[in-house]
């Protein structure tokens, strides 16, 4: 098994599940967007990272998400786990990056819970919300469509800080016509979309951040850029990568050749 086959699984039993966020209608005229994300010490961070950096990312992460959707995020629950060596500077040094950022895009902290186990273990749980029926999904891609990325890619060794793309999600609604963020690797993100969307894709080339490989932006992850697809002609930001085909649905091509899907997954990193 693998996170794909998986959660494939779990939508067997509950077929709102496979996007970015879980896309909830409501009474209002809105829908509400769900979605939570684990930061966890040794798989997500390391020890010596900063815990103002820590915060920042756990927020981020999920911010991203909501992005994703085109939505604007309004609440978070932040859970701990605490470790044996989390003291109180680090806590306090911890929720002032993840406040910072929440703040900066308007999100109240609602709540959470606290535990603690053997590594710091965070959730951070964001509820948004999106005008009803305009939720970006990944199952909207066609034959002729655009790629697009946010950004230029590299992966987490390249990635210092990760800036969720609110501002370009909120442009892209009713003009993608399928849209994630990249946080696995655009070689198995774009796998996702492509399936989800029951398409292939062709890329023709990848905007690399300074230094990173090709290898890199295809397969590390944690860009937590947007990758999207857009009617040719349709006007949106970001950088063109490729084209969606027709062809074995999820199959990826750069310049002709095959790409395989080699992005994280933690099923099969488990020891
Ligand atoms: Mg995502």
């Amino acid at each position: 098994m693998n996170e794909d086959t998986f959660i494939n699984s779990l939508r067997r039993r509950s077929p709102i599940i496979g996007d970015d966020c879980a896309v909830i209608a409501s009474p209002g005229a809105k829908d509400l967007l769900f979605t939570t994300d684990f930061t966890i010490e040794g798989i997500h961070f390391r020890a010596k990272t900063s815990a103002a950096e820590v915060g920042h990312k756990a927020v981020a992460r999920s911010l991203s998400d909501i992005a994703a959707m085109g939505g604007t995020p309004r609440y978070c629950f932040i859970s701990l786990a605490l470790s044996p060596s989390t003291n109180d500077r680090w806590l306090n040094s911890f929720y002032r990056g993840a406040t910072r950022l929440l703040e900066r895009h308007g999100v109240k902290l609602a709540g959470g819970d606290i535990s603690h186990t053997s590594v710091f273990v965070c959730d951070v749980m964001v509820c948004g919300t999106i005008a009803k029926g305009q939720a970006l999904l990944r199952s909207g891609a066609r034959p002729g469509d655009v790629i697009y990325v946010s950004g230029p890619l590299g992966g987490w060794r390249h990635k210092r800080t990760i800036v969720p793309r609110l501002e370009i999600g909120r442009q892209l609604i009713g003009k993608a016509t399928a849209c994630m963020d990249i946080s696995d690797g655009l070689s198995l993100d774009l796998h996702r979309l492509a399936l989800a969307s029951g398409v292939a894709a062709a890329l023709e080339s990848i905007p690399l951040i300074k230094g990173a490989s090709l290898r890199q932006a295809l397969d590390d992850g944690e860009d937590y850029e947007l990758l999207y697809t857009a009617r040719r002609g349709t006007h949106v930001p970001g950088i063109g990568i490729g084209t969606i085909v027709k062809g074995k649905p999820g199959t990826i091509t750069l310049s002709g050749r095959p790409v395989p899907q080699r992005g994280y997954d933690h099923f099969q990193h488990r020891s």
